[in-house]
């Protein structure tokens, strides 16, 4: 196993319930990227609740909350003592390569030989940078979500956020509320309010099932991969950070980023449709749960159902701002999160940098992957979506191993 994460956890705990030997690998320490990854005013976007692993599950005072980075790092390094996970802490994978019958796997303490190999090492290593940000000029301060950590790091002045998922909106937000004038571009985006008809709305997407759907179910499998983040923030108000509560703020919006040329930062025109767009998936997400409320008898349990005002084409948005003029000091790239496999020497990785699997069996025998999204599920990359992956996973992995022994 490869990352001691909840993901790669998950499957050992799965794996020693079948009494299958395994190490866990991890470079860093037990929830590594929780406890280096984040920026200091990180929650969860799923309420407590929901976080379960394994025969574990939240059972604090505040299953309606929102843990910190910090709370997530300890949940995990004690559901990993629950399980007695056989974690080798620092111990960075530099090279994984096919060996007869199985794997050779080079660390930086040490080399072994396994059967399989289990990949967990997350999906979110690096952040996804547009090619674009070459145009920027050196007078402009840059960061991504990895060497962000609060609005004191970047100079006074104006900050551009890039991307407008869970990172953008949250971290706009911040730095808003820091002092700064920041303005934000939007592309494609996922519109959520916090709660609907009384209840999170996270709550909607698991019980009526469609968290839970399968990688057969959904029409359009390489899209709901590619999809981003909802607008979502785990705050003790619940509060809805949509882009309307962004530019009521005072948060400018503007479009996509689509080029910087000299100097010059320009925006695309296409924000009615973007925000129609948003606004209109949003409403049919809605009308899905509602339709399970009705057939499942369960409205009398819940508030009636809501409509939200659609998002606000501001009045005059830029299509382009000089980032030489000074009104722009420093930009934030929250244009998503990608993996690195840089260490995997089997030609499994497409020239996307994706990797080639079918729900985590991954295309070269022996070779299993967990944690990324969408991955047999659509609520596979989240906390509560590996347990279902794991057992699935090791259950193919116990088939592999029985089917080579004869
Ligand atoms: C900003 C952000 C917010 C998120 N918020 C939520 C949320 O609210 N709720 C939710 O359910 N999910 C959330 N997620 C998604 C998901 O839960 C996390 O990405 C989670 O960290 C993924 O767990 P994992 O075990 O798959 O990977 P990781 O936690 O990334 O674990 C992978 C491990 O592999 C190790 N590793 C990597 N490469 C190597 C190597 N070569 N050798 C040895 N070890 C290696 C890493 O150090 C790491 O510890 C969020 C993700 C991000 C990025």
């Amino acid at each position: 196993m490869i990352g001691a994460g909840h993901a790669g956890l998950a499957a050992s705990r799965c794996l020693s319930a079948r009494s299958i030997d395994h190490v866990v690998l991890e470079r860093g320490e037990v929830a590594n990227s929780w406890r280096r990854e984040r920026w200091d005013s990180l929650r969860l976007l799923t309420p407590n609740w929901q976080s379960r692993l394994p025969g574990y599950r939240y059972e604090g005072a505040d299953p309606d909350g929102y843990m910190t980075a910090a709370e997530v790092a300890d949940f995990i390094s004690r559901f990993a003592g629950l399980c007695g996970a056989p974690v080798r802490t620092h111990t960075t994978v530099t090279c994984v390569r096919r060996a007869d019958q199985g794997f050779h796997v080079a660390t930086t303490r040490g080399d072994l030989r396994c059967r399989t190999v289990m990949l967990a090492s997350g999906a979110c290593n690096a952040p996804s940078v547009p090619s674009l940000h070459q145009g920027v000029p050196s007078t402009i301060r840059c960061f991504t979500p990895f060497d962000y950590r609060n609005p004191g790091q970047l100079p006074d002045g104006g900050v551009l956020v890039v991307g407008a998922s869970a990172t953008g909106v949250q971290l706009a937000d911040e730095i808003h509320r820091s002092g700064r004038p920041v303005t934000l571009s939007v592309g494609e985006h996922v519109r959520l309010p916090r709660t609907y008809r009384g209840r999170d709305v996270l709550w909607w997407m698991d019980a009526s099932g469609v968290w839970n759907q399968r990688i057969d179910e959904i029409d359009d499998l390489t899209r709901a991969r590619r999809l981003p983040s909802p607008q979502l923030v785990g705050t003790p108000e619940r509060a809805t950070l949509d882009l309307n509560a962004l530019s009521a703020a005072g948060i400018r919006i503007v479009g996509r980023l689509a080029a910087i040329r000299d100097g010059q930062a320009l925006f695309s025109g296409g924000l009615r449709n973007q925000f129609a767009l948003a606004d209109l998936k949003m409403e049919r997400l809605l009308d899905t749960f509602d339709d399970w409320a009705r057939v499942q008898r369960r409205d009398a349990g819940v508030a009636p159902p809501e409509r939200f005002e659609p998002t606000r084409v501001p009045e005059a948005s830029p299509l382009k701002i000089d980032l030489r003029s000074g009104e722009i000091r420093s930009i934030v790239w929250a244009t998503g999160f990608r993996p690195v496999y840089d260490w995997l020497d089997v030609p499994v990785v497409d020239s996307k940098g994706h990797l080639r699997h079918v729900g985590g069996v991954v295309d070269a025998p022996g070779l299993y992957a967990l944690g990324l999204p969408v991955l047999r599920r659509r609520k596979s990359s989240f906390i509560h979506g590996a347990e279902d992956d794991a057992r699935e996973l090791v259950d193919h992995l116990a088939g592999y191993l029985a089917g080579a022994k004869e």
